[in-house]
């Protein structure tokens, strides 16, 4: 029984850590699509900070950088390029080394801050991860505390790894660009499976065209957004696309 709480308290914490991914680092800091309330960008920052050691000026620049060179030889991750599955397997790797690269936050963040619990603490990701899994193993035991990072782990991990491979090469493409939609990818990454949707209007808030599409994130936005937590700055794609093309959906 044991076994089954950590394996759910991983799952659990893959999609709260996807929450945060799509939310802050993506449509508030990568493409200011949405503002978050300051409250609610720290709870989200610290959050990534310890489930996935993530430095979010970092985050954002990587990102940033896959948007303007898409499919080129800069882009960090192109499956067009270095195949699916090797896009698939190898994707944190090829963040990190992207991220390290001190170009690629000097140019594309430059925009972003870095404060004092940055330099302190939330740019040193090992500080975080310690901290989380102190936190784990204190809460549920050293075994399950263990299961439950490695399932968190190889969750978050794959499914990063999906939205910039599998999310890039099957699917459908109802707009002009190398990005797919991937429904069941959309569902379990708070709505990152409708990238090509993303690609095509990038200042979106929602990446989902149709009420029904599952869009969590999205989901989550007008909600904190009806609360005065959060202020939406696009939430249209279809209309984005109207204003930048004359391409039409299908
Ligand atoms: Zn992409
Ligand atoms: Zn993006």
């Amino acid at each position: 029984m044991q076994i089954v709480i950590a394996i759910a308290v991983g799952l659990a914490l893959t999609q709260l850590a996807n929450l945060a991914t799509t939310v802050y680092l993506h449509r508030d800091l990568a493409h200011k699509a949405v503002q978050l309330h300051p409250a609610l960008r720290s709870f989200f920052k610290v959050f990534l900070w310890m489930s996935t050691g993530i430095s979010a000026r970092q985050w954002a620049a990587v990102h940033r950088k896959h948007h303007a060179y898409t499919d080129d030889p800069e882009d960090p991750h192109s499956p067009a390029r270095l195949g699916w599955l090797r896009v698939q397997l190898t994707n944190a790797v090829l963040y990190r080394r992207s991220a390290r690269d001190p170009r690629t936050t000097e140019r594309y963040g430059k925009d972003i801050p870095v404060t004092l619990p940055d330099r302190l603490l939330l740019n040193r990701g090992i500080i975080g991860l310690a901290f989380g899994v102190a936190i784990l193993v204190w809460w549920l035991g050293w075994v399950p505390g263990v299961v439950a990072v490695v399932v968190h782990t190889l969750g978050y991990i794959g499914l990063g790894g999906s939205v910039n491979g599998v999310a890039h090469t099957f699917g459908r493409r109802p707009f002009d660009n190398s990005a797919t939609n991937v429904t069941w990818l959309a569902w379990l990454t708070c709505g990152e499976g409708y990238h090509n949707n993303h690609h095509a209007a990038p200042t979106s808030a929602r990446f989902a065209r149709r009420w029904h599409h599952f869009d969590l994130g999205w989901w989550f936005i007008s909600v904190v957004s009806r609360l005065g937590l959060a202020r939406v700055r696009h939430a249209d794609v279809d209309t984005l696309v109207a204003r930048t093309s004359n391409s039409v959906p299908v």
